[in-house]
């Protein structure tokens, strides 16, 4: 591995999750599909381009990976202990890019429901919270 990549690209490196079409993503289409929605993939024309949207609904669903999005998890709560200003940096600023795509989608109308990874992988509960606002 080269030695110039950044601590981030190190770590996508190592870890198996690259991001988009993460198995949690692909568990919560699986579903969603299954019970009857349809829906658009990473919308690049919409702000953060979510990673599902309901057009006709209004409805936006990002699924968030725990350790870069800051979930309130273990995973979440969890910094390299290497590189620890680079990481609360990075961290920061994921954060914030998060904030301001929620509330420019919200501006522009959209529902947005932030679905956490540990929630897909550990339970149906995010499902009610999707529907509820798939049915609204
Ligand atoms: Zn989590």
């Amino acid at each position: 591995m080269p030695d110039n990549l950044t601590p981030a690209a190190r770590f996508l490196c190592m870890s198996h999750n690259r991001g988009k079409n993460t198995s949690p993503e692909l568990i919560l289409r699986r579903k969603l599909h299954m019970l009857g929605y349809r829906y658009r993939l990473h919308r690049r024309d919409l702000p953060g381009a979510p990673d599902l949207v309901f057009p006709s609904r209004n409805v936006a669903i990002f699924v968030n990976g725990c350790f870069w999005h800051r979930h309130i998890c273990a995973k979440g709560r969890s910094t390299p202990k290497t590189n620890r200003a680079f990481w609360k940096n990075k961290f920061a600023k994921n954060i914030a890019l998060d904030q301001r795509n929620i509330s420019a989608l919200s501006k522009r109308g959209w529902k947005v429901l932030i679905i956490w990874e540990c929630e897909i992988m550990h339970s149906d509960r995010w499902m009610q919270k999707a529907c509820k606002l798939l049915k609204g």
